[in-house]
């Protein structure tokens, strides 16, 4: 028997299968889909078993595969194929779509250590022999008292004193087994449902099991989608079926992990990258074992290796985090919608502000629209203030305006809880002096450095360069140095002189940044340790705190202001977001927003909370300029060390599409990307536009292959780029 083995190296020419020989002992172990250990150029190195056939036609020499690396891991046939499909459809080689898949602690190049534990247990051995011994014995004190306990239960090996144990081991009292133990348990036996809504159990009702559809679930924030998603899922599992449920940002899947283990207990794993190596080990191999039926977590969870899937849902489907920045540039709505046609499964998309491309293929009926307009309960939607900064600049308020002030002063009198969201951390976005107008700048990227006073550094926020901040000018020597931009350091910082009495906590990437700190901070504020929660996007979403009446948005422009074709998109989704904090149980919640540019139409649309017309007139905008949704992007990078080459290339990428690709497809470019110098390498950007191209994929891998001989740059491409 041969087996067909991809190997560890992600490289070009090393991207197809390699043949070895199954030795006897194997062949009844091996299966397709396994990690093993083979020899290759005269080294050894890890590959995956794609196929095993009985007979092979080749000439050469046929060396034998090693060993089974992992056991314990098998990629299923599914797996398989969705690893297949993420290489063909983002242009990655096949072993990266693999590794993409799979946790650290299973990854191919890797030599996996152990991460299983064990708890030992205690149980009694023989009743009878037990009274005999504590009649014969009745001095034995302790003893007894342990023999005692375990006549009706086990007891775990480490409550028990270990000369106790050795003298009732000796005498053959008891027998100890090992059990493996799993990092994270949760034993929950309160398990709370709740009955749905006339308004949800309609929604409930449209969804259609055992068939592939697409659902868009349109749901206000607080309308109590979770509770939905919650019913499909306890269905499914009654179907003996199991559910993923993707959630976008890491502190949401504590969130959310919570309501699903109150409603579902341990059948529930979990899967984000705040877990530790370990943790993320047990919940995959919980998946893999089918000790688990639901399978909450973030974008790679959506690879989990749960068997018989019955729907997959996704969550604030809007979010930017679904996609995949590096290699491979997927987005986990398209690997869904691949495993629920795989399956023959439903597949839901749900959010407040859902993206553009699914609200149009809603409206186009290719998905179907499902909606939930009303807030659960007492609470209501909240009232929202627009104020115009220049205005306030005139009134010497740089940071807060007067209503934002007074907002903030009346909520901390009623002890109602506040939340400011500023989407920019650090202190000061960049430091120039006054003399000689020097700018801290990274070396390396094109941008300023961001100051951090806790540090006392300048931090590059592309490529984590940093320097400690001088006292003095480093160019100049004098005296001054002078802050500008906003971040969410200073406005604590300001917070707290404002308001000398209020207890604030921050969220953003600094002070979440060592493990379990999320989770610590939403449960803090969550039971009233602090007066307000200021933070990053990151304290934008899903988010349930019903003590909130007051959502500040300290500046709106942040993400309005960045030059790309979603920014409208993204700002009217964040402030909908943030603002749907405020008011979620009967108090009534008020948001102020402060900007610059009050008769934005993306802002007048957050202020009437009217995303049906700020979807209608951004679709207008789309239109015009050829944005997606009406065509599909591309965009492509040439990245190189030196700017004149770089260009060349670019230019030479840019003849060979608009020779190879259809007429009607548009190429924009090269134009330097939205940051020309990145981590020292020059980027030069070319985009294609195209609404139907049977040539591009074919072009485009052609283009990449022609790029593995060119040295002095290099070819970075993404097929469905949400900014460029
Ligand atoms: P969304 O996800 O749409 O923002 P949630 O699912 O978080 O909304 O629901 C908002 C609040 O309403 C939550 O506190 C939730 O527990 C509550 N809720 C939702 N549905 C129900 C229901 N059917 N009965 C009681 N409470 C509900
Ligand atoms: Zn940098």
């Amino acid at each position: 028997m041969y087996a067909k083995v991809i190997i560890e190296y992600p490289v070009k020419s090393l991207n197809k299968m390699f043949i070895y020989k199954i030795p006897k002992y194997l062949e009844t172990k091996i299966e397709v889909g396994m990690k093993v250990y083979v020899p290759f150029n005269h080294k050894e190195v890890f590959g995956i078993v794609i196929d095993i056939v009985k007979e092979i036609d080749v000439e050469y020499e046929i060396k034998d595969i090693i060993r089974i690396e992992n056991p314990e891991l098998v990629l299923s046939k599914e797996l398989l194929d969705i690893g297949k499909y993420l290489a063909d459809s983002t242009l990655c080689n096949l072993i990266t779509a693999y590794q993409t898949m799979l946790p650290s602690s299973l990854k191919i190049k890797k030599q996996t250590s152990n991460y299983d534990l064990y708890d030992e247990f205690i149980s009694i051995n023989d009743i009878s022999l037990a009274k005999e011994y504590i009649n014969r014995y009745p001095n034995r004190k302790k003893q007894i008292i342990v023999l005692e306990r375990l006549m009706n239960e086990t007891i775990n090996k480490k409550e028990i004193n270990s000369n106790i144990l050795k003298a009732l081991k000796e005498n053959n009292l008891i027998k100890i087994a090992r059990v493996k133990k799993y990092r994270i348990n949760i034993d929950n036996k309160n398990i709370i449902k709740k009955e749905l809504t006339q308004e949800q159990s309609i929604v409930f009702n449209q969804v259609e099991f055992n068939k592939y559809n697409t659902y868009l679930l349109y749901g206000i924030t607080g309308s109590g989608k979770t509770e939905v998603y919650i019913k499909w899922i306890e269905k499914v599992i009654n179907m003996g079926k199991t559910a993923i449920m993707l959630v976008p940002e890491i502190g949401l899947t504590t969130q959310i992990a919570i309501r699903f283990y109150e409603a579902f207990g341990n059948d529930v794993a979990i899967l984000h990258s705040s877990l530790s190596q370990g943790e993320r080990y047990d919940e995959y191999i919980k998946i893999m074992q089918g000790k688990v039926k639901i399978v909450v977590g973030t974008r790679s969870a959506i690879f989990a290796p749960l068997k018989d899937i019955g729907i997959i849902i996704i969550d604030e489907e809007d979010s930017n985090s679904y996609k995949q920045d590096n290699t491979p540039k997927y987005h986990a709505r398209e690997i869904a919608k691949y495993r629920c046609n795989y399956n023959n499964i439903p597949l839901v998309l749900g959010s407040a502000t859902p993206s553009l491309e699914s609200k149009a293929r809603a409206d186009k009926k290719v998905y179907n629209l499902l909606k939930l307009t009303t807030r659960v309960g007492k609470a209501q939607i909240p009232k929202i203030y627009l104020v115009n900064m220049e205005d306030e600049i005139k009134k010497r308020n740089t940071i807060f305006s007067d209503l934002l002030q007074e907002k903030i002063k009346e909520k901390l009198l009623k002890k109602e809880q506040i939340i400011l969201l500023l989407n920019r951390r650090g202190f000061a976005t960049f430091i120039t002096c006054s003399n000689c107008g020097y700018t801290y700048k990274c070396p390396n990227c094109d941008i300023t450095l961001t100051y951090h006073k806790t540090t006392n550094n300048l931090i590059c926020h592309y490529c984590g360069y940093q320097i400690k901040k001088a006292s003095r000018c480093p160019k100049c020597q004098e005296d001054s140095l002078n802050y500008y931009g906003l971040g969410t350091e200073k406005l604590e910082e300001k917070i707290k002189e404002l308001y000398p009495e209020i207890r604030v906590i921050r969220m953003d990437q600094d002070t979440t940044r060592n493990k379990g700190m999320h989770e610590k901070i939403i449960k803090e504020f969550k039971e009233n340790k602090y007066d307000l929660l200021l933070g990053t996007q990151m304290i934008s979403k899903g988010l349930d705190f019903p003590k909130v009446s007051l959502v500040g948005v300290i500046n709106a422009d942040t993400t309005l202001n960045i030059p790309d074709y979603r920014s409208s998109e993204n700002t009217f989704a964040l402030l909908n977001q943030v603002a749907g904090r405020a008011g979620r149980s009967d108090i009534l919640g008020e948001v102020v927003i402060q900007t610059y540019n009050p008769d934005h139409f993306c802002l007048k649309c957050v202020l009437d909370n009217d995303y049906d017309s700020f979807y209608l007139q951004e679709m207008a905008f789309r239109k015009k300029l050829k944005y997606p949704p009406y065509y599909y992007l591309v965009s492509l990078k040439v990245i190189g060390k030196e700017y004149e080459k770089t260009l060349e290339n670019a230019k030479k990428v840019k003849n060979y599409l608009v020779n190879n690709l259809n007429k009607e497809t548009i190429v924009l470019g090269p134009t330097t990307a939205a940051v020309l110098k990145c981590k020292n390498e020059y980027r030069m950007q070319i985009i294609i536009k195209y609404k139907y191209d049977d040539k591009l994929i074919k072009v485009l891998k052609e283009l990449d292959n022609l790029f593995t001989s060119i040295k002095d740059s290099y070819l970075d491409i993404d097929l469905s780029p949400l900014q460029i």
